[in-house]
């Protein structure tokens, strides 16, 4: 098939490029290299199936021409990171939200299939534990530094299932969580990066309050395994489906795990929220997703574990 990834140069797309280049598919990656990165495609950049295109998914006159050259699309662009969304919250609605719409007006033309990148964030504050696909989502419930993120992303899922239900478009929701691996880079706040360059330097590993609020890391091999499967699976097309791994670590034991594997001298440091957020952040104390429609339709979850990941 001819496969459109937007985002196809950041940390997930450029693993899912390779990935299908492997398989035998045309692959074009479109990316303005804002987060994203040429260097996360050199494995593939010279390859005659594989084509970047650098430019935005906001630019509507080259996602037509671009969708309308392919088969099936992977919708990955987006403004993400904390610091970046923190710093500006409205780039990710205009991006999110103006990319979505521009990705899907185009694939409608001739009703291509459309994977859009959604995230565990949709579920707001919830403490229903773990999260799954048809719990309700509330817009602007987040209440946290990334509600415009959050918020957006939400959007996106209307709009998806929106062109699926009243215009047929096949469209799949792939709600990530954290996902991690190489080329995941610490510049935007991502903590597994963060701390692995800290204990490789010897410098502190910084962890916010306790330390004993959790996450679930998911490999990005893995993740893409899943994306695969689910692009040859007539069942997704119109559903929603969590995409993650679902074994829980609390970041004080992430810490510990990285400076164990890496054998570093670094000390683990532990500073108030408020130093490093405004006053009032809540951070969540947990977040698993429910993976079992996931394991359902294609037969697959997540399972690579923690020292996979790290090492
Ligand atoms: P990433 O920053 O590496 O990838 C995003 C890519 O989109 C980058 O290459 C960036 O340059 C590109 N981009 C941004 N704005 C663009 C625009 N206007 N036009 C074209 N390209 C643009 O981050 P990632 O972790 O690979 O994220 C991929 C997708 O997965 C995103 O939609 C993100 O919201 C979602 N997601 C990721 C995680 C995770 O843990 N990594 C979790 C939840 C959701």
């Amino acid at each position: 098939m001819k496969i459109l990834i937007t985002g196809g140069a950041g940390f997930i797309g450029s693993h899912l490029a390779e990935r299908l280049i492997r398989e035998g598919h045309d692959v074009t990656a479109l990316d303005d290299l804002s987060t994203g990165r040429r260097e996360n495609l050199v494995s593939i950049a010279a390859h005659p199936r594989f084509r970047l295109v650098e430019g935005s998914v906001l630019d509507t006159d080259l996602v037509e021409d671009l969708v309308d050259a392919c088969d099936l699309v992977f919708h990955l662009a987006a403004a993400v990171g904390v610091k970046l969304i923190m710093e500006q919250p409205s780039r990710s609605i205009l991006t999110n939200v103006g990319g979505t719409e521009a990705v899907l007006k185009a694939a409608l033309r001739d009703r291509k299939p459309v994977f859009v990148a959604s995230t565990s964030e949709v579920y707001g504050k919830s403490t229903r534990l773990p999260f799954h696909e048809d719990d309700d989502l509330v817009i602007g419930a987040t209440r946290n530094l990334r509600w415009s993120y959050a918020s957006a992303k939400q959007i996106d899922e209307f709009l998806a299932l929106a062109f699926a239900r009243e215009a047929d478009l096949p469209v799949v929701i792939l709600r990530f969580f954290n996902t991690t691996g190489p080329r995941q880079t610490g510049r935007y706040g991502m903590v597994v990066p963060n701390f692995v360059q800290a204990a490789l330097e010897d410098r502190p590993l910084t962890v916010h309050g306790d330390g004993q609020q959790s996450r679930c890391f998911g490999h990005v091999a893995d993740v893409v395994e899943a994306l695969v499967r689910l692009m040859d699976c007539d069942a997704a097309r119109g559903r929603v489906f969590n995409i993650g791994n679902d074994q829980e670590v609390t970041i004080r034991a992430l810490a510990e795990r990285i400076i164990a594997m890496t054998g570093s001298n670094a000390p683990i440091i532990h500073v108030p929220y408020e130093s490093v957020y405004p006053e009032g952040f809540e951070d969540m104390a947990r977040r698993i997703p429910d993976v079992s429609r996931l394991e359902q339709t294609i037969g697959f979850r997540p399972r690579r574990g923690l020292d996979e990941i790290i090492a």
